[in-house]
C-alpha cells in the first residue's frame, strides 16, 4: 500500500463531468488529481452504439473550454464527442491517470482528509473530492422469473453496439427510456422483428422545434413554475407527436415533471422512433412476466388504468436488449452513511455539501430537460468556485 502526498482535490472519473471539473479547477489554480478506471479518455462514449448523435445539439452541449467545431453540424456524433473529450486535458492544462479504479472513498474526521483507495489497494489523499463517476455506472438487468433458463441471449443496452449485427434476429427490447427507444428504432432497419416491452408509458417530445433543440427550450422552461411547464410540454407533445394509443403506446398518465422526478428519465427525443411505431416496425407489448427456455411471456399490451390486466402473449425472441437502466453503486463506493437515497442516487448535487461529508461534491447526477452536458458545464464552475473559497485559492478569471 502506498500513500501519496495530500492533494488539494481529487476527481473520480474522467468522462464529460470529471474533465469539466478538472478544467475549471485548473483554471482556479489547482492541480487536480484525476483518476479514471478506463484505459483511455472518452472510452464510455467510444463504446456507445453506432449512429449515436447528441440530442442536445452542438451549442447546448459545449463543455468548459471546449466547444464543438462547426464541422460537427447541429447534432454532434458519438465520434465528435470522443474527439472533444480527448482534447480536454491538453486544452485545460491538466493530466488524467487512467486504469485506476477507485473502490473506496472515506473521510478521516480527525485529520479532515479524504482517503481514496483503488482496486489494487493504492491510496490517495485529498482535502476535497469531486465524484464524477457517472450516473450510468452499473448496468441493471431485472431478475425476471426464469431469466437463467433463457436460451437466447440477453444484453444490457450499454453493450449494444451495431444494429446490423442483429440482421435476421427477432429482438425484444425492454424499457421506455431514450436508449431503449433509439435502439429499437435502429434495430427496426435490420432485425426480422422488433418488439418493445414497456411497463411505464414514456414521455415523448420532439428533438427540436423550429430548428431549436428541445433542450434549448428546456433552459427557458426551467425558470417557469412546474404546472405551467407541464402544460407547455403537454401542448408540444399533442401538437407534434399526437396520441399513439392506437399503436399500442398509451399516453403517460403522469405529468412529465412528476414522472421525471420519480424515474429520473428524460423524455424520448428520438424522432424516428415515433415514425417506426406508427409504421408498425416496432410492436409494443407490456412488461415481461416470466421466461421459460425460448419463451418469453409478456403482458399483451401496456397496462393502463382502463385496462390493468390485458392478458399475456408468448414471444420467442433470439435476443433481449435490456434498456432497463443503471445504478450508481455509490453506497458501496462512498463510505458516508446516508449520502445516497433508496435508489442509490446521491442526495446532493453540484456545489451542495452533505452534513458529514465536508468538501465532497457530485457532478453529473442531475439530468434536466435543459440537457445533462450543459448542466455538467454549469456544475463544474460552481464546484470549482466553492472549493476555491474553502481551500483559499484565488480564481484566475
Ligand atoms: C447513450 C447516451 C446518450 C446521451 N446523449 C446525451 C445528449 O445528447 N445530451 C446530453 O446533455 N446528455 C446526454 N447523455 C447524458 C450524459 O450527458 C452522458 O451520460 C455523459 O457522458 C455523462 O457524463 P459523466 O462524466 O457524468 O459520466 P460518464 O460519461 O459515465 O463518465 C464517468 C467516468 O467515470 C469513470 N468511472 C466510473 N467509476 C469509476 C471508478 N470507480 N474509478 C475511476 N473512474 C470511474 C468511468 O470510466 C467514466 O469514464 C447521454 C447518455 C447516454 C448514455
Amino acid at each position: 500500500m502506498k500513500t501519496s502526498d495530500i492533494h488539494d482535490v481529487a476527481i473520480i472519473g474522467a468522462g464529460p463531468a470529471g474533465l469539466s471539473a478538472a478544467h475549471e479547477l485548473t483554471r482556479a489554480g489547482f492541480t487536480p488529481l484525476v483518476l479514471e478506471r478506463a484505459p483511455a479518455i472518452g472510452d464510455v462514449w467510444r463504446n456507445h452504439y453506432d449512429g449515436l448523435r447528441l440530442n442536445s445539439g452542438r451549442f447546448c452541449s459545449a463543455l468548459p473550454g471546449s466547444k464543438f467545431p462547426l464541422s460537427a453540424g447541429g447534432w454532434p456524433s458519438r465520434d465528435e464527442v470522443v474527439a472533444l473529450l480527448e482534447k480536454m486535458p491538453e486544452r485545460g492544462g491538466f493530466t488524467v491517470q487512467t486504469c485506476i479504479e477507485v473502490e473506496k472513498i472515506s473521510y478521516d474526521q480527525e485529520r479532515g482528509i479524504w482517503q481514496i483507495t483503488d482496486n489494487e489497494n493504492q491510496q490517495f489523499e485529498a482535502r476535497a473530492v469531486v465524484i464524477a463517476a457517472g450516473a450510468n455506472r452499473i448496468p441493471v438487468i431485472p431478475e425476471w422469473e426464469g431469466k437463467k433458463s433463457f436460451t437466447g441471449s440477453i444484453i444490457h443496452s450499454a453493450l449494444f453496439k451495431r444494429a446490423h449485427d442483429y440482421a435476421d434476429k427477432h429482438v425484444l427490447v425492454v424499457g421506455s427510456g431514450n436508449s431503449a427507444a433509439e435502439i429499437a428504432s435502429r434495430l427496426a432497419e435490420y432485425a426480422s422483428s422488433v418488439t418493445l416491452s414497456v411497463r411505464t408509458p414514456p414521455q415523448l417530445l420532439p428533438k427540436s422545434i423550429f430548428g431549436i433543440p428541445f433542450v434549448g427550450l428546456g433552459i427557458i422552461l426551467r425558470q417557469l413554475p412546474n404546472a405551467l411547464v407541464d402544460r407547455i410540454l403537454g401542448f408540444f407533445r399533442s401538437a407534434t407527436i399526437g396520441d399513439l394509443s392506437a399503436y399500442g403506446l398509451p399516453s403517460p398518465t403522469m405529468s412529465t415533471l412528476k414522472q421525471y422526478a420519480i424515474n429520473n428519465v428524460v423524455p424520448i427525443l428520438y424522432g424516428p422512433f415515433v415514425d417506426d411505431i406508427r409504421a408498425g416496425r416496432i410492436k409494443v407489448v407490456g412488461p415481461i412476466q416470466k421466461i421459460s427456455g425460448g419463451n418469453v411471456e409478456v403482458l399483451s399490451t401496456v397496462p393502463t388504468g382502463h385496462n390493468p390486466d390485458p392478458g399475456t402473449t408468448t414471444l420467442q425472441p433470439d435476443v433481449i436488449v435490456a434498456g432497463t437502466g443503471f445504478r450508481t453503486g455509490f453506497s458501496d463506493l462512498i463510505q458516508v452513511p446516508g449520502i445516497t437515497d433508496e435508489k442509490d442516487r446521491a442526495k446532493i448535487a453540484g456545489d451542495q455539501e452533505f452534513a458529514n461529508a465536508p468538501r465532497l461534491y457530485f457532478i453529473g447526477q442531475v439530468n434536466p430537460l435543459s440537457g445533462q452536458l450543459r448542466e455538467i458545464r454549469l456544475e463544474a464552475g460552481k464546484i470549482a468556485r466553492k472549493i476555491s473559497q474553502q481551500l483559499g485559492k484565488k480564481q484566475e478569471n
